[in-house]
């Protein structure tokens, strides 16, 4: 399936959720879902109340739009979540959280995944000293992003350098703002997610 390339207001819409697509303009009156909550369409205002594996989807689907990743991915990880020890939910929780295009905009590099992930494609960052463009590379423990030498004179990524300093980055990275470097230190836990889940929704989708 093509990645969605349509409004994101529409999936926040579609949700009935703000999935922090847009950067500052989430956090703004301009918001679209601040401004109009009901579902797109024609009868959007008129739709009745989804029932259990409407809402299984719904979880799963938000989900997926909130860390920008397509449906077979999305299954694959979920796949993998199953296969490890512990609850698979948070298992699978923590696999998106460490998605590198994720750790970039949790390190405070970018307004957004969306814009996360342009900046990985367009190979800004070296993972452990080496190119990565990567943005689904899952990463682990000690691994080390830093901003490439050469892109830190580009006028685009200066506004965003500065922005290091004042983000609240979470404790399984630890930030150096002066080297605009990211390390892993711990594998991220439920409570290191910053957006009210319920995982077990999309495990049950998974388990029919
Ligand atoms: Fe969603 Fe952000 Fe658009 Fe609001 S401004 S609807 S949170 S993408």
């Amino acid at each position: 399936m093509a990645r969605y390339t349509g409004p994101s207001c529409k999936l926040c819409r579609r949700e009935g959720r703000k999935l922090f697509l847009k950067g500052e303009r989430c956090l703004s009156e301009k918001c679209a879902l601040s401004r109009r909550a009901t579902v797109p369409g024609q009868h959007g205002a008129g739709r009745k109340a989804v029932k259990e594996y409407g809402l299984q989807l719904r979880e799963k689907q938000t989900a997926r739009r909130y860390y920008g990743v397509q449906e077979k991915q999305f299954k694959k990880y979920y796949v993998a979540a199953d296969k490890k020890e512990g609850i698979a939910g948070e298992n699978l929780l923590s696999l998106l959280e460490r998605r590198f295009d994720n750790a970039v905009y949790r390190m405070g590099m970018a307004s957004s995944r969306k814009e996360a992930r342009q900046l990985v494609r367009h190979a800004h960052f070296l993972l452990n000293g080496k190119k990565a463009d990567i943005p689904s590379i899952i990463l682990k423990v000690g691994d080390v992003i830093t901003l490439k030498e050469k892109s830190r004179s580009s006028e685009k990524l200066k506004g965003l350098i500065e922005n290091i300093a004042d983000t609240n980055a979470p404790k399984w990275l630890d930030v150096d703002a002066e080297a605009v470097s990211a390390k892993v230190i711990a594998i991220p836990d439920r409570e290191d997610v910053d957006f009210e889940f319920n995982e077990q929704l999309i495990i049950e989708l998974y388990s029919k």
